[in-house]
């Protein structure tokens, strides 16, 4: 069976990993998380004391990046991957709101996105991946079979992020979390490095409107139809 490479890429909170996680399980392909690694960089920022509010002090960060090894170990209880920092599984202190509030920040600095990128690629290098992210689909993997583009309204977005924090048992006002989704779109979106973009062949997908199984059969759809495709051309 001939394997893809599938890049998805949008806007906070769309519920991309949920779509990939489904793909990869669908499809048993390796799902990858690129959004974890730059959060678990940030979480080293903070813990290192980096961070004054909204500054960090990125030669800093820069010197000590040979230090930070980042790695996704096998969770089976969740049936997903977690990410590991330095050894240390890392998985909840990353979904926190003081990581989510700062991690925009790290993912501008060009030495931080070229160290994670290479790890990125090297993850998909055997295709049979589905890795989501901001700039999958444009400067990960710009050949990638099938390219997704997902986003939905901030309001929509900040509910969805905002139930899955209480539901943690975090205390987050909605306000906040919907500050905060508007906030990363406005930086990711304009940022130097990599900025958040569709990369023109990527299919949107606006999924305000959509329930979790109707997205998932209409990509399921678009993804067969792709490996068909490439089976038949045998490339
Ligand atoms: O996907 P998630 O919301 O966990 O990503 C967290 C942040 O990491 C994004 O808001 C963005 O700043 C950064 N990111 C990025 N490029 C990626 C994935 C995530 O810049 N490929």
């Amino acid at each position: 069976m001939q394997k893809i490479t599938i890049a998805i890429d949008g806007h906070s909170s769309t519920g991309k990993s949920t779509i990939a996680r489904q793909l990869a399980k669908a499809l048993d392909y390796i799902y990858v998380d690129s959004g974890a690694m730059y959060r678990a960089v940030t979480l080293y920022a903070l813990r290192n004391g980096m961070f004054e509010n909204d500054t960090l002090q990125g030669e800093k960060l820069i010197a000590a990046l040979p230090e930070i090894t980042l790695r996704f170990g096998k969770n089976d209880s969740q049936g997903k991957a977690d990410m590991y920092l330095n050894g240390e599984n890392v998985e909840k202190s990353i979904r926190t709101l003081e990581v989510s509030g700062k991690v925009s920040i790290v993912a501008a600095i060009a030495e931080v996105r070229k160290k994670l990128v290479e790890q990125q690629r090297e993850m998909g290098r055997d295709k049979g991946v589905v890795m989501d992210g901001r700039d999958i689909g444009t400067v990960v993997f710009p050949d990638a079979d099938l390219k997704l583009f997902i986003t939905a309204s901030a309001e929509t977005r900040a509910q969805r992020r905002y139930k899955e924090l209480i539901d943690r048992g975090d205390q987050v006002s909605f306000d906040e979390v919907l500050e905060n989704v508007r906030k990363r779109d406005h930086l990711d979106s304009t940022r130097k490095e990599s900025p958040l973009i569709r990369a023109e062949d990527a299919i949107a997908i606006d999924n305000s409107h959509m329930t979790i199984e109707e997205q998932f059969a209409a990509i399921m759809d678009r993804a067969r139809a792709c490996i068909s495709e490439k089976q038949e051309s045998g490339s």
